[in-house]
């Protein structure tokens, strides 16, 4: 068990994502998507410019993140380095906490209108496919590592259950955003514990009331809990933001300095 815990926390969350990415884009182009792989090239290159930037800001916050966990473990702070319980069980329940974290986080970016300038180029994907799983703002990396820090120094975790959330929600956010639409019988049977793809599209419905519900990540507990799960076929989904919908703010340029422009909703 030990062995596997191991193998599992030693993968590189970048390369998981890539690896799955890449097989999923394909599956697309063979099962799914209708558009030729000229028309969806523009897309993925943008996208994967906007990663780069990405992992670069994760990589650069890597020193502070692993001396804030440092900082917890040597000062005991956090639930868990205050109350004993066995190492397995904090790290099932710490998988939890993390994703109860990254909700609230989440349902910020949709609040907070500094957050939102950042989020939105996520939400602004009018075309839904699994290289959407790359289109974050470089800057996202902040807000995201703020949250797993969070989640550490609240709870008292370590670095290997953080991880761990991260490789086991890989798999699954790139599943979100592929071109393929759950059978009825995922949703009832894997919907009632994990956030099913269906779920997450309806997170990126341009109507309001759409796009702020299902902020859920791994688990789908949370929007239930706090009100916020929505659920409408997927068939019924536009997907984007009003204000995005024109070509010229879809390009990479356009939307890496679209956090710095007021854009009226
Ligand atoms: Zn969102
Ligand atoms: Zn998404």
């Amino acid at each position: 068990m030990e062995k596997i815990f191991q193998f599992i926390t030693n993968i590189n969350p970048d390369i998981l994502m890539a690896g799955i990415l890449a097989l999923l884009f394909s599956f697309e182009q063979l099962f799914a998507n209708v558009k030729s792989l000229f028309k969806r090239t523009p897309h993925l290159t943008g996208s994967i410019f906007l990663q780069l930037g990405y992992v670069a800001i994760n990589y650069g916050l890597a020193t502070l993140v692993v001396k804030c966990l440092n900082w917890t473990d040597a000062n005991k702070i956090g639930l868990f380095n205050n109350i004993h319980v066995p190492y397995y069980l904090k790290v099932i329940l710490g998988i939890f906490c993390i994703d109860m974290v990254s909700y609230w986080q989440h349902r910020l970016n949709h609040t907070w209108g500094l957050f939102w300038r950042l989020h939105r180029v996520h939400h602004s994907d009018t075309t839904m496919d699994s290289a959407t799983t790359y289109r974050f703002h470089p800057l996202d990396a902040v807000l995201d590592n703020v949250a797993g820090v969070t989640a550490v120094v609240l709870f008292g975790l370590d670095g290997t259950i953080l991880v761990l959330w991260l490789i086991l929600y890989i798999p699954l956010l790139v599943l979100h955003h592929s071109d393929f639409i759950m059978p009825a019988w995922f949703d009832k049977t894997f919907g009632k514990i994990i956030v099913s793809p269906n779920f997450h599209k309806i997170h990126h419905h341009q109507e309001q009331e759409y796009t702020d519900s299902n902020y859920g990540l791994m688990f789908i507990f949370w929007d239930k809990l706090f009100k916020t799960f929505r659920k409408i076929p997927v068939t019924e989904i536009k997907y984007g933001l009003k204000e995005f919908d024109e070509p010229t703010k879809q390009t990479f340029w356009f939307l890496l300095k679209s956090p710095f422009i007021n854009i009226k909703k």
